[in-house]
């Protein structure tokens, strides 16, 4: 495969009277650039604006030989040659006038326009311009403006453009060969030559899983998708890969991980529920359909699996029927999921309240002293994740891994973030420091339930109980109804309000410690702990409450009064201290881009040289039907939480299928599952983890309701059956009176960006 990529700088933009000052082509074989040319050329007049943007002087230009040297030769070698250039109409024409003026014959060349097939097969980008196409190819900035290096990226889109084309809707395609000559046509048929080979064997691969994969169809642009992440995985690098609804975007990056493993790999996701659907259903059916032997592993946050120790110590809460089924789980020591709480408890409301006497906590762990060590669910799970090849976890403990600077998954050299635009809000809510209230009052419940009595410091702790109610009061006072920022002077008016309540704990730390010395093993342990915990909490407290770092210090009343710390920017801690610990990252999702550019994913993750690219969502895979309800009552209207409570119940009886509503506001949904009878209906703010409530309503028969918040936006497969009507209550716009919202708006305008 030959084709000869060719750059003209020119000193204006007219052919009949402006003149070529640069010619440079570079041919590519094979998909490689083998052999370049490049010459100034003598002009009559260089314009000063022209010299500014080549960079190229007017000395330089009058050493250069004139056209009628050069010209010839530049035609001899483009004849009969698929000629491509970055809007070749006007490359084209300033040879064909440069040829007249010289009395010579233009020889055919077979044009190729690489700016109007862009256009055809990325009409969502925003600029075709070459250098904005080098930057998302991840092209080398070299000098713009010049004739050579421009040429060279025109080669380098061109082979993008083949490598793309097989993986166009028909239209697109036929649209793309009327434009380009015979030749050139079967470049573009052959596909790209270089990638041939793997492309073969991925479709190879995609085809055997249509075959063994129930319900499984071969799709193009999956394959397409497939193919970028193996390059991704076998050259390095940061990858944005957009992949519209309908790609297929999940095995697409299976596939190529587990045909190929180029180094431990991390899978995240945004979700726990959409961890658990890799798990279970994804990985599973593709390793058994490749018979690919991978070490793989499922890791959660410690605090997702069940302490043996604590059953042990709080076995007498539970029934025996409950108690037999947890010894049984814990005897299947090989089972890597075994400790997952929400498992073994299911989803009975009343096991909840049993479920955080039993769950695992960093500072409440004995460590080595602990008996069940060897058993341990967290450990066991943490362990086999070091162990594997491919671990799938969720954003947060990604997040929680960087902060521990790799202690939880040790070294990892792939990173596949699924839901990738989530990522920011991740990082930012991992960086997020926050107190409240009801953080002290668990502490110290937990200190009341699992100290021995005679190390409960009984006085301290009523001091500390009666000042929290105290203190309490006084906040829901003192603050707004609605989320709101606050200032340094207002936050030392809350540290002022807090101060009794930290000499509290302070004093309270004193005491558990006096007693530290009078316990053993065990017992001593876990005063350990509370100690460290109760250390931990005043530090956080006089943090967050003193607002005196550089990070959005804001407060909220509802569900409960809880104050942050915010940092609103940490691309360049992500940069020093993330990226460059991976070899390749891809982060995909169906949106990662705002109006066909990355910058700003790019500039809050501070991933620098990103390729992007995006995959059209496929038509043939919306099956749904939208219904805009133009008769309704707005959101902000009296009647509507009433009609939108009535609608439920209607299309529950008229259709008896299950259905999920999607709210903004918690008050909304509470307002909402007030008015509907609580049987086979779920509400997402009765669990405290947005995964159980779906594996509930998962496990409900038809006719259900889910009432969910904005964790179940995204990142939720609810396949046939399990979901078949939704209701939007609200669309989900970020709300602009939100401290955060307001404090980026404001960094945005102060860095002359537009917010919006
Ligand atoms: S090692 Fe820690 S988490 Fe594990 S069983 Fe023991 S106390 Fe519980």
């Amino acid at each position: 495969m030959e084709f000869f990529a060719l750059d003209l700088e020119t000193t204006g933009l007219d052919p009949r009277k402006d003149e070529i000052l640069e010619i440079a082509w570079v041919r590519f074989l094979e998909g490689k650039p083998r052999e370049r040319f490049q010459t100034l050329v003598r002009v009559a007049f260089l314009p000063k604006e022209v010299e500014g943007l080549t960079g190229i002087s007017p000395e330089r230009l009058r050493r250069a030989p004139p056209l009628s040297e050069v010209l010839p030769g530049v035609l001899g070698r483009l004849a009969g040659k698929v000629v491509v250039a970055h809007n070749a109409p006007f490359d084209r024409a300033f040879l064909q006038h440069a040829a007249a003026r010289l009395g010579l014959e233009l020889p055919e060349i077979h044009w190729v326009d690489t700016l109007a097939i862009s256009r055809a097969i990325w009409p969502e980008r925003e600029s075709h311009a070459l250098p904005a196409l080098r930057e998302v190819l991840g092209l080398e900035a070299r000098e713009a403006h010049r004739a050579l290096p421009d040429a060279e990226a025109t080669g380098y889109l061109f082979l993008e453009e083949l490598a793309a084309f097989p993986y166009l809707p028909e239209p697109t395609r036929a649209f793309i060969l009327r434009g380009v000559p015979l030749p050139a046509r079967e470049l573009l048929a052959a596909g790209r030559k270089e990638g041939g080979r793997e492309k073969t064997v991925l479709e190879e691969v995609f085809s055997l899983l249509s075959r063994k994969i129930p319900g499984f169809q071969l799709r193009k642009a999956q394959l397409g998708y497939a193919a970028w992440v193996e390059r991704a995985l076998r050259e390095g690098g940061v990858y944005l890969l957009e992949a519209g609804p309908g790609t297929g975007k999940t095995y697409g990056y299976l596939v190529p991980l587990l045909l190929a493993p180029e180094g431990r790999a991390v899978i995240s996701t945004r979700t726990k529920a959409l961890q658990d659907q890799l798990w279970h259903r994804d990985l599973p059916a593709l390793r058994e359909a490749l018979r690919a032997d991978v070490r793989v592993a499922l890791l959660k946050g410690f605090d997702n699996y069940l302490c043996p120790w604590a059953l042990e110590r709080e076995g007498g809460l539970f029934s025996g029927s409950l108690r037999k089924r947890i010894q049984e789980c814990l005897s299947e020591v090989e089972n890597p999921e075994v400790g997952e709480l929400y498992k073994i408890l299911g989803f009975d409301p009343e096991t909840r309240v049993l479920v955080e006497r039993i769950r695992a906590r960093p500072h409440r762990c004995l460590g080595r002293e602990c008996p069940f060590l060897s058993r341990c669910p967290p450990r066991r799970a943490r362990r086999s994740a070091q162990e594997a090849e491919i671990v799938v976890v969720n954003h947060s403990l990604l997040v929680a891994d960087f902060l521990a600077e790799g202690g939880i998954l040790g070294e990892y050299e792939v990173l596949i973030a699924d839901e990738a635009h989530s990522l920011p809000k991740a990082f930012e809510e991992g960086l997020t420091r926050s107190i409240s209230p009801a953080d002290v009052a668990a502490l110290l419940e937990e200190i009341e339930a699992m100290l021995p009595p005679q190390a409960v410091p009984r006085r301290e702790l009523r001091g500390v109980w009666a000042e929290l109610r105290r203190l309490r009061e006084r906040l829901h006072a003192l603050l707004p109804d609605e989320p709101a920022p606050y200032s340094r002077r207002e936050g030392l008016r809350f540290l002022s309000a807090a101060q009794e309540l930290i000499w509290r704990l302070v004093a309270l730390k004193g005491a558990l410690e006096e007693g530290l010395s009078a316990l053993e093993g065990e017992e001593k342990g876990m005063a350990s702990g509370e100690i460290a915990a109760l250390e931990n909490l005043v530090s956080e407290m006089e943090y967050v409450l003193a607002a005196e770092g550089e990070e959005v210090f804001w407060s909220e009343k509802d569900p409960d009064i809880r104050f942050y710390a915010t940092p609103l920017e940490f691309g360049d801690r992500l940069a020093a201290d993330f990226w460059g610990r991976i070899r390749a990252a891809i982060l995909t999702s169906a949106t990662l881009s705002v109006g066909g550019r990355v910058d700003f994913l790019v500039r809050e993750l501070g991933l620098g040289n990103a390729i992007h690219r995006v995959f059209p969502a496929q038509e043939k895979e919306r099956r749904g039907r939208v219904f805009l309800l133009e008769f309704f009552p707005g959101p902000n209207e009296g009647g509507y939480v009433s009609a939108l409570a009535q609608l439920l119940l209607e299309l529950r009886e008229r259709f008896r299928r299950k259905i999920m509503v999607l709210f903004t506001s918690r008050k909304m949904l509470r307002a909402v599952r007030e008015r509907l009878p609580q049987e086979g209906m779920i509400s997402q703010l009765d669990w405290s983890d947005a995964a159980q409530a779906v594996e509930a309503f998962r496990a409900m028969d038809a006719p259900a309701i889910l009432l969910g918040l904005d964790s179940l936006w995204e990142g939720v497969d609810f396949p046939g059956e399990e979901l078949e009507i939704l209701l939007v209550a609200r669309l989900p716009f970020p709300n602009p009176a939100d401290p955060l919202i307001k404090a980026k708006e404001e960094r945005l305008r102060a860095q002359g960006l537009d917010p919006f």
